[in-house]
């Protein structure tokens, strides 16, 4: 058999220059494609930085559906709806990135930790809580408990945080301890006051102290619960303790102490243990109980309020002079109510605690800010004192 070279001549350079054709056709089209995707992308950049979201999101999305494979602008687009609160949308465009099978495992778990916080932003906190749950063994693991942590933490569920608290703490992300305690007196509390059961809260406070031997407050909410039953002598005992161990929380405990004490006729012993802490760290409330433990022990109240003058003149304070002013006879008698409710209106505001962390204000303390939900976060001290 004989080849007709000729039909080979002719074929191989149609091939090619139809190959040719083919490429450049390609390319041109690759070309258009690739400078309109950039355009729609930094118009939408434009945008963002003149905060025009609106118009913004109209180009991302134009250069989404120009280039279905970007993974960054998807992420870009994801946030910004998060950001505007459009928590549907948010979620509608991680969940098409992880939908995606050729999505690189990195990618996957970026969108997997970005889908958890759509779902936690947006207050659905079950799909939040399974969002996270899937980022274990992910480089999202740690940040991933902590946010599990504080979403255990607002729904009270104190078994679960202290699981979580326990693996933290064993990756070594900080000091969880003083926090495994509050979840113990949180639940003692409960049982105390939902079930009446003393022992169980006991035995829970118990645990706390050695969870924690340095924390104040399972000290001073034991001292509470046996005082609460009867055993004062208890009570007074663990409320001693602090001295060594929480010498800074004596000052919310100081009047307590002085009641206990009398009733126990340990009456100096409080005393000499506040005086000590008053030495290192004078404070309105210490010099208060003070004069309590004076005129429990028979002094009269106009004589052992000299106690808020000494105070007065190591510290000046509004609160002390509320309370000394109020035991003060007056020249002109009837400018004595007016004078001194004035002057108890602008120490109240002074009297109150305030959270460290966050600022917010409450008559009472707390042991965890209902502001910022930090814990600790409220010196034991008055406003005005800090
Ligand atoms: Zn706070």
């Amino acid at each position: 058999m004989e080849f007709d070279l000729s039909w080979l001549l002719l074929g191989v350079p149609i091939v090619f220059a139809l190959g040719w054709l083919a490429s450049r056709f390609d390319l041109r089209q690759l070309r258009i494609e690739n400078r309109q995707a950039p355009k729609a992308y930094f118009k939408g950049l434009n945008y963002l930085l003149n905060e025009q979201q609106d118009q913004a999101i109209d180009a991302f999305i134009e250069a989404v559906q120009r280039d279905p494979d970007t993974t960054e602008l998807h992420f870009a687009l994801g946030n910004l709806f998060r950001r505007r609160g459009e928590y549907e949308r948010a979620v509608r465009v991680h969940e098409h990135l992880l939908s995606r099978a050729d999505l690189p495992l990195s990618d996957r778990e970026r969108a997997q930790h970005a889908l958890a916080l759509d779902f936690l932003k947006a207050g659905l906190l079950d799909r939040a809580e399974e969002a996270l749950r899937k980022l274990d063994g992910t480089r999202y693991q740690d940040q991933a408990w902590l946010t599990l942590l504080s979403l255990y933490e607002r729904g009270r569920d104190w078994p679960q945080a202290t699981a979580v608290a326990q693996r933290l703490a064993q990756r070594q992300q900080g000091d969880f301890a003083h926090r495994l305690a509050h979840y113990l007196c949180e639940q003692a509390a409960t049982a105390q006051a939902k079930h009446k059961d003393f022992q169980r809260a006991q035995q829970l406070l118990r645990d706390a102290i050695a969870q924690a031997p340095d924390a104040a407050r399972p000290r001073i909410q034991l001292a509470g619960s046996m005082a609460a039953q009867g055993d004062s002598a208890t009570a007074f005992a663990h409320l001693l303790e602090l001295e060594d161990h929480a010498p800074q929380a004596l000052p919310l405990v100081a009047s307590e102490l002085v009641r206990i004490g009398n009733e126990l006729g340990e009456l100096e012993r409080a005393r000499s243990v506040l005086r000590r802490r008053y030495a290192v760290d004078p404070s309105v409330d210490i010099a208060d109980a003070l004069v309590q433990a004076d005129v429990a022990s028979g002094v009269s109240l106009k004589q052992a309020r000299e106690g808020y003058v000494r105070h007065m003149v190591q510290e000046p304070s509004l609160i002390a002079a509320a309370r000394w002013l109020s035991q003060e006879s007056f020249a002109h008698d009837g400018a004595h109510e007016a004078v001194q409710r004035s002057v108890e209106d602008a120490a109240r505001p002074l009297a109150r605690y305030r959270c460290a962390a966050c600022g917010f204000e409450a008559q009472g303390y707390f042991w965890q800010c209902p502001g910022c939900q930090a814990w600790d976060s409220f010196p034991p001290r008055r406003i005005e004192e800090l």
